[in-house]
């Protein structure tokens, strides 16, 4: 089905985007971008070659259970698994998991060059609008939003730590979740708190932002109408959030001041009253600590079905608890693209995207269910093979669903650092007091 009629670039042979706050086609030949993804007990890895045009992905990987039981494992482009086991050396900690990383790419490649590591960097607080390179000033800044994610950005920054001792000299470009975010409008970017507190950086920053980079830009090649139009981005993985996009910019997003804001999640929470926090601290005595256990590890559809955070489960479960833990998720989800669309004026297209927005065809069935009065029609045979386009040309809405790659807007990020386009945070907004 055509989705906007005639484009004027297609997409690539490789199926990019291309196109996105940073890119461009003419990065220069240049070696070999490294990009890490660094957690609290895991570094995810991909390796790309740049050959002049787009980063083309070689390997990927990762090492899980640092400092317990350490494993990597790493894939080629085709997914097939070249490594599976104990990491050299161990991986003791962020350090060692990088080296064990580094010499199994070795292995898998015969050598070569890194010539610039990107690094997904979680906050970018309220300064950062896009990736920049890093050096001493601009790590001690990042550090200095490690409150406003404190179970992230640590592990962020431990890994360009890791990559900066390993890679003396070579270029590291941090790419924020939340750059993508803020060109919000400042009714969406505040709570109604005393002022002082916006200045002091409690905003909804929004997350999901390399995701959404990357639906920008492959939208904007397959159907720039849409992409100039009001369209909401439905990241439905582990993590969950969605965008309201005008333009390809985020106007809107249901994630706030913590990745923990907006839809329930595989075991976060999403919305919930402050009020209930309150109860906790005063009431049942909780401690902070048990109260992050449970918001972050405890709650979404793990809490709601007490079975499991994954989608693929509840879907094959047949208990009553699973059933409406998926409900819940369903409604939440109903919720906030209604809400998203009155911020936007109106809806041109819907795309799902994360692992359930890709490959749960029961859920985008579920949450086009009864939307005809929204513009939205579901083509069923469409959305059960899994077709780019989903929706009938009944409907006024497009509905579409597009794979992210998240990796690949980081290295996209590092390829532009290469060629000078992305430097220093000089013409960068100014600081704000944080
Ligand atoms: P993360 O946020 O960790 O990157 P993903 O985007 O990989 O997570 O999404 C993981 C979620 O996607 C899990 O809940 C998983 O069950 C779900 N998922 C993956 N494949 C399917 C499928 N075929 N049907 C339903 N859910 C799926």
């Amino acid at each position: 089905m055509s989705m906007d009629g005639p484009t004027d670039d297609g997409p690539t042979d490789d199926g990019h985007a291309g196109r996105g706050s940073t890119g461009d086609d003419r990065t220069p030949a240049g070696g070999r971008i490294l990009t890490l993804n660094a957690g609290s007990s895991s570094i995810k890895f991909a390796v790309y070659e740049n050959p002049g045009v787009e980063p083309r992905l070689t390997l990927a990987g990762q090492v899980e259970r640092i400092g317990t039981e350490p494993r990597i494992v790493l894939r080629t482009e085709k997914g097939e698994v070249i490594t599976d086991g104990r990491p050299e050396g161990g991986a003791a900690d962020h350090a060692a998991a990088l080296t064990a990383i580094l010499s199994a790419v070795d292995d898998a490649t015969r050598g070569g060059a890194i010539a610039a590591v990107g690094h997904r960097v979680v906050h970018g607080g309220p300064r950062y609008d896009r990736p920049v390179i890093l050096d001493d000033a601009v790590i001690e800044e990042l550090s200095a939003f490690s409150p406003f994610a404190p179970l992230h950005q640590p592990h962020n920054l431990a890994g360009v730590a890791a990559a900066r001792a390993a890679f003396p000299g070579t270029p590291q470009v941090a790419c924020f979740d939340t750059a993508f975010h803020r060109g919000h409008p400042w009714v969406n970017d505040v709570f109604a708190l005393p002022r002082d507190f916006y200045d002091r950086g409690v905003r909804r920053y929004g997350f999901h932002g390399l995701s959404y980079d990357y639906i920008s830009g492959r939208l904007a090649r397959l159907a720039p109408t849409l992409h100039a139009g009001r369209v909401v981005v439905a990241h439905l993985g582990n993590g969950a959030s969605m965008c309201a996009m005008q333009g390809g910019r985020s106007v809107g997003s249901t994630m706030g001041f913590s990745a923990l804001d907006g839809l329930p999640m595989g075991t976060r929470c999403g919305q919930l009253d402050p009020g209930v926090l309150l109860y906790l601290l005063q009431q049942e005595a909780m401690s902070v600590e048990a109260i992050v256990d449970l918001l972050y590890k405890r709650s979404g559809l793990l809490g709601l079905s007490g079975l499991s955070n994954d989608m693929r489960t509840l879907e094959a479960a047949t208990t009553r608890e699973a059933a409406e833990a998926v409900d819940y998720f369903v409604f939440r989800i109903r919720r906030e693209l209604g809400a998203l669309a009155a911020v936007l004026g109106g809806l041109d297209a819907v795309v799902f995207t994360g692992g359930i927005g890709e490959h749960s065809a029961t859920i985008r069935a579920r949450v086009c269910e009864g939307m005809g009065w929204f513009g939205i029609e579901l083509d069923r045979a469409a959305n059960a093979a899994g077709e780019t386009v989903i929706s009938t040309s009944l409907g006024r809405v497009r509905v579409m669903v597009l794979p992210t790659d998240e990796e690949w807007v980081i290295a996209r990020a590092a390829a532009a650092a290469l060629s000078g386009r992305i430097g220093s945070p000089a013409g960068m907004p100014d600081p704000t007091t944080i």
